[in-house]
């Protein structure tokens, strides 16, 4: 991986154009890019309709794209299976593509669902976004598609209704039940900030001044490279313990519990479930912490809030596991300022804030722990906040395609 993630995207965009022409003959529409996101923190809180502080990554999955007027849509990436996928936009249905033309494939169906109306296209595909890492690469997929066919569509939708319909697409075709933090980070988020998400109205999201460099920090997302297979089960099953716990307590969802009524609802609640609700509770009031903290200046600060959040997600939401436990201690041991898992948890990536000059020396304490326990090496990257989805080539001139 590169340690210093700068990535030209207009040099990749040429590429990517270059690539679609070999592989589609003629030119592509416009290149877009949609990136991969970090949550600083606010962790199993979307679904919660609680609160949640991602920014984007300087990685993205960049989409050559092409209308079509004969209905087929063809999909190509060049992390995919070496094949082009042929469908026919009007027989798009859950369950009816497999693979990961799933992602791409779901989105023009939720468009359509959402009474878009959607023609055929030749997309190809190149990202910098690892896939499995917990860094949102099937967000950054989806998104790049949601935003050329906005664009090519004249449709003009707003972010987080972009955002409503990859999660859809995600949830109903591909069948991942995630919340919508991945999908707003990859649309809306702006270079410079971090995007403060309130998964109960996501079109009222904000963006908080994310300072690194001023305030002489970096971030960096440390890839531990391990997927344990137990994610996927394991986050349905605490998405209805959360949903029961809620039921429960009479209420909406947990976002509607306040860190005074948490003592007395862990009372009344059964033992499985009273650590779910002490995770988002309290996970909520981080991230209204942290905002406070990044809005008077202060992002050293957050490195105690991270701390504390990975800490939760450890030892109340049992969703980390032992290589990023490893990667949390080992940065914090080194002096990171603070450390988390971020992402859905078991395995994937760990986010630790450090002082500049500090990346090195935290990063191969890290790399050291890791080679110490017969791990994998991890891989580590100094992340920026980035820009949320756009079109990275120039509009194009004249008229938009007609549509199927
Ligand atoms: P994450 O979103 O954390 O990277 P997921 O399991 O949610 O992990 O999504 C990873 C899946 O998304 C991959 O297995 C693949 O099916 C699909 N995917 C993501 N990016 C690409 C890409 N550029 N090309 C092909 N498939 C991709
Ligand atoms: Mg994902």
């Amino acid at each position: 991986m590169n340690r210093t993630d700068q990535w030209d995207d207009e040099s990749r965009a040429r590429d990517v154009a270059d690539e679609f022409r070999r592989l589609f003959d003629g030119a592509p529409d416009g290149v877009w890019a949609a990136p991969g996101r970090v949550n600083l923190i606010g962790e199993h809180t979307d679904y919660n309709d609680g609160f949640a502080l991602p920014m984007a990554l300087p990685r993205s999955t960049l989409v050559a794209a092409r209308l079509r007027t004969d209905g087929r849509l063809r999909l190509h990436s060049a992390q995919g299976d070496g094949r082009i996928t042929d469908l026919d936009v009007t027989t798009l249905a859950p369950g009816a593509v497999t693979g990961w033309a799933a992602y791409p494939a779901g989105v023009v169906w939720a468009l359509a669902e959402a009474g878009h109306p959607v023609s055929g296209a030749d997309l190809h595909f190149d990202s910098t976004v690892p896939t499995g890492a917990g860094l949102s690469s099937s967000a950054a997929l989806e998104c790049a598609v949601a935003v050329a066919y906005d664009e090519l569509h004249g449709l003009r939708l707003p972010g987080a209704d972009l955002a409503r319909i990859a999660q859809h697409a995600e949830n109903a075709f591909v069948g991942v039940p995630c919340g919508i933090m991945d999908q707003m980070a990859s649309v809306c988020s702006t270079a410079g900030s971090a995007l403060h998400l309130d998964a109960r109205s996501p079109e009222r999201h904000g963006h908080v001044p994310f300072d690194l460099r001023g305030q002489d920090l970096r971030l960096l997302v440390i890839d531990t490279r391990v997927a344990h297979d137990l994610g996927d089960g394991a986050y349905a099953a605490l998405r209805k313990g959360c949903e029961r716990a809620a039921a429960l307590l009479g209420l909406p969802a947990l976002r509607d519990l306040s860190a005074g009524e948490l003592p007395g609802a862990l009372d009344a609640l059964p033992t499985e479930l009273a650590p779910l609700v002490r995770h988002v509770v309290t996970e909520n009031a981080r991230v209204v912490e942290a905002v406070s903290r990044l809005r008077e200046g202060n992002a050293a600060a957050l490195g105690p809030i991270l701390t504390a959040g990975h800490a939760s997600l450890r030892d109340d939401y049992r969703v980390s596991c032992p290589e990023t436990d490893l990667a949390v201690a080992a940065a914090l041991d080194a002096g990171a300022l603070g450390a988390r898992m971020t992402g859905g948890g078991f395995g994937g990536s760990v986010i630790a804030l450090v002082r500049f000059g500090q990346e090195d020396v935290v990063g191969d304490h890290v790399t050291a722990a890791f080679a110490a326990a017969g791990h994998r090496p991890p891989h580590v990257l100094t992340a920026t906040p980035s820009a949320g989805a756009h079109r990275v080539t120039a509009p194009l001139e004249g008229t938009r395609p007609a549509l199927s």
